[in-house]
């Protein structure tokens, strides 16, 4: 059920929690499916309700760096305070070697953890009733493009589930996720906060995984992930979009920066932002549109947490058009 955020729902949510529930909270990234990292029978309960693979680790969200702390071995608390004082609350997850207490089924049986402090008032308030953190995997079904709505996350996971509405998600895409070393950084995922800000912060230059190793080490990346069921086509030129658009009889999304006012009546056009690309690809779905162009040109190529997810959204390989 879809709940307004006030205190005293927010007081109802904290006791499902504690009662080994699970909640759907919204965050500024998309909106989570919360367990108390304190209830097995709750964390349980995310990887039925998502239906995800086991081996997929959970991220903690935590309301202070000292939570995040304590979640963290010792060693790293150092690199951890540095680089949470400058962008938490915020859309940054960073991995580190776990405490000992930290749950395996919030690692996924992994030596480290992944911690993030959310910039969204309603997600802390019920952290902070709580009283400790909360494992919060995106509030989709697995596979499924994340949810950026309260109805997006009812819709996927059925009504019984409490979800606090904070309206739409500002940012849209899920964080930023980091392996940090003492002297290492390494992007496991891009997302609002880029590679080049994190490095000025550290001083030392961060990597990007791309071998198999890395992508090891955050299972949910190898995962396809972000799909919708309709096939997503990226198009580099407006040239390109516009000769494939004149291949389709059936009604079409077209997603794109500016308007291209020559489409054909068949053609819902929306706008291309990360805010609301999540929103477009389940409308596609619920429409049953026969295919979703999207204009990615060297401006947007840029934008690289939006190609990453539209990159995954169009299937690896065979995403890029030819024409
Ligand atoms: P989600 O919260 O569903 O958007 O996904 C969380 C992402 O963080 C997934 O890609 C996970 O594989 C990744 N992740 C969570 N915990 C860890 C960890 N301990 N080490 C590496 N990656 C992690
Ligand atoms: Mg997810």
């Amino acid at each position: 059920m879809i709940l307004a955020p006030t205190i005293d729902n927010i007081r109802t949510c904290a006791l499902v929690l504690r009662a080994g529930g699970v909640v759907g909270m919204p965050t500024e990234t998309v909106y989570g499916i919360a367990a108390s990292i304190q209830s097995d029978v709750g964390l349980q309960r995310i990887f039925e309700v998502k239906g995800r693979p086991s081996d997929n680790p959970l991220i903690v969200h935590v309301a202070s760096i000292e939570q995040a702390c304590s979640l963290v071995a010792v060693d790293y608390h150092g690199v951890l305070s540095a680089i949470a004082s400058v962008y938490w609350p915020g859309p940054l997850a960073c991995v580190l070697p776990s405490a000992d207490t930290v749950s395996p089924r919030i690692t996924a049986g992994l030596r480290t953890v992944a911690v993030r402090m959310p910039q969204h008032g309603i997600a802390r308030a019920l952290i902070q009733e709580l009283g400790c953190p909360v494992a919060a995997p995106s509030a989709n079904r697995s596979g499924r493009p994340s949810p950026t709505t309260a109805q997006h996350v009812v819709n996927d996971l059925g009504p019984d589930i409490d979800i606090l509405d904070g309206g739409p998600c500002t940012i849209g895409l899920e964080s930023t996720v980091v392996q940090l070393g003492v002297n290492t950084c390494t992007i496991l995922r891009p997302g609002a906060i880029s590679g080049k800000q994190i490095s000025q912060t550290l001083g030392h230059p961060v990597d990007v995984a791309t071998s198999h190793d890395d992508l090891r080490a955050s299972p949910g990346t190898r995962y396809r992930h972000y799909a919708p069921t309709c096939p997503v086509i990226l198009c580099d030129t407006e040239d390109h979009l516009l000769r494939l658009v004149s291949t389709y009889h059936d009604p079409i999304m077209v997603l794109s920066e500016y308007p291209l006012p020559t489409l054909p009546r068949t053609v819902i056009c929306s706008p291309l932002a990360e805010s609301t690309l999540y929103a477009e690809l389940r409308r596609a779905d619920e429409l049953q549109l026969a295919a979703i162009l999207v204009l990615c040109d060297a401006a947007v190529q840029r934008r690289e947490a939006l190609m990453n997810r539209l990159s995954k959204a169009a299937g690896s390989g065979s995403h890029w058009v030819a024409l």
